[in-house]
């Protein structure tokens, strides 16, 4: 059976207005995805009746809230299936879980002429803290191509790979294209010459089952707004004997085990990387995130999204002048394009008075605009509460847009 769109649709309060007098469709989802009640209620619930610091308190509230929070690390490694709830540390996002890595892997595993591999898919959050590495360290970046389809060329990564190859960090799935990269065998291949690999799973995590044992990635980093949570919420899965090894990343409260003024002594994962009061109410309510997508089950979700891709790439080909950017063989539900000789700034102006809420420009990935010898693209990213009737509308909207071009 499928899923009742319908009721899903209910559970969010935002999908129910109007913009610039149309109903709002809202096919933004790659940037952020809209929250359930629920975990608009989770946050309310716990600054109304549990606020508090947590761990190390005394009283009954630190003690509710320290709960919660522990339980959505709990939630968090079986969503991932990770071998210990410690392996999942709270970050601010994809992007800090990245910086994390990038910053403490540099202090005590690169060296002068080493090698860090990412490819040409990468948002600009998994470009710019490998650069900034191999500039202090005098490391080396490189680079795996593309081919037209936006598929990554996995012979050509074969060739980079050497024993100087430290890290190898590779989008799992493109926010840009929405291409499905072949992981398992790029850290297969990865940990032949002795490299760990993150995966950024900012996309991934919302659309694939996610099992970072079978995987056997050495970091995961996906972030909490991509998958119906608060914004500024991420995870950064680390694999234990990994992150034993890792120096910590910031120095504060929770992270140590005893200070003097001569020397401090770290605490035990993950804390050792948690320095500071977190983002307890985010932590919070982003449970109740997990619980809905459990709910429903990733493979009926995914069901959906692909159903709605395919009926898009459909609709949208019959238009004259639609332009599909990404054609990868393996997708998640994000659909770039253009409509030829229109700027796609416009094109997203002109669905916006129709209510359609699209993503314009280079979305963080300029390398990999520029390799396609785009400016930018328009960008459709579906989600599960998404219909096929809101597709028509988009459909409408750009063959009016495409007419208007035309004449
Ligand atoms: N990587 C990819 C593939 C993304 O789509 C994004 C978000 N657009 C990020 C990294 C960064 O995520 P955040 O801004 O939540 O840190």
């Amino acid at each position: 059976m499928g899923l009742d769109i319908e009721k899903i649709r209910g559970l969010f309060p935002v999908l129910h207005q109007e913009v610039h007098g149309k109903p709002l469709v809202y096919f933004d989802n790659a940037a952020t995805t809209q929250k359930p009640q629920a975990v608009l209620d989770a946050l309310t619930n716990y600054y109304q009746h549990d606020n508090s610091n947590i761990h190390r308190g005394a009283h009954a509230l630190a003690d509710r809230a320290t709960r919660y929070f522990e339980e959505t690390r709990e939630a968090i490694q079986h969503f991932i299936n990770a071998r210990e709830a410690a392996e999942v540390i709270f970050t601010k996002g994809t992007t800090e879980g990245i910086n994390l890595v990038a910053s403490t892997f540099r202090r005590k595993f690169v060296e002068k002429g080493d090698e860090i591999i990412i490819s040409t898919l990468e948002h600009h959050s998994n470009i710019v803290p490998w650069q900034m590495l191999c500039e202090e360290k005098g490391a080396i970046l490189k680079v795996i191509p593309i081919n037209e389809a936006g598929e990554i060329l996995f012979e050509e990564f074969e060739k980079l790979l050497s024993p100087k190859t430290k890290l190898v960090s590779i989008v799992h799935a493109s926010n840009a294209l929405g291409t499905i990269n072949p992981v398992k065998q790029v850290i297969d291949a990865a940990h032949a010459v002795g490299a760990k690999v993150l995966l950024d799973g900012a996309q991934s995590s919302s659309h694939l089952n996610i099992d970072v044992q079978e995987l056997d990635c050495d970091f995961f980093a996906f972030s909490a707004h991509k998958l119906y949570g608060p914004t500024g919420l991420g995870c950064l899965y680390g694999k234990r004997e990994v992150f034993e090894t890792m120096p910590p990343y910031q120095g504060g409260g929770e992270m140590i085990k005893e200070v003097t003024f001569e020397k401090t002594t770290y605490n035990e994962i993950p804390f050792k990387f948690e320095a500071g009061t977190p983002n307890i109410g985010d932590v919070i309510a982003f449970k109740a995130a997990i619980d809905f997508i459990n709910e429903l089950g990733k493979d009926a979700i995914r069901a959906h999204e692909d159903e709605l891709l395919s009926y898009a790439n459909e609709q949208l080909s019959q238009i004259k002048g639609f332009l599909p950017v990404g054609t990868a063989k393996e997708k998640v539900s994000v659909l770039s394009f253009n409509i030829n000789a229109m700027h796609p700034y416009d094109v997203g102006m002109m669905l916006d008075a129709n209510g359609i809420a699209v993503r314009t420009g280079h979305h963080c990935t300029q390398p990999l605009m520029k390799r396609l010898g785009l400016e930018g693209t328009v960008r459709a990213s579906f989600s599960v509460y998404n219909s096929k009737s809101e597709i028509d509308k988009l459909a409408e909207g750009l063959s009016r847009i495409a007419r208007i071009k035309n004449k």
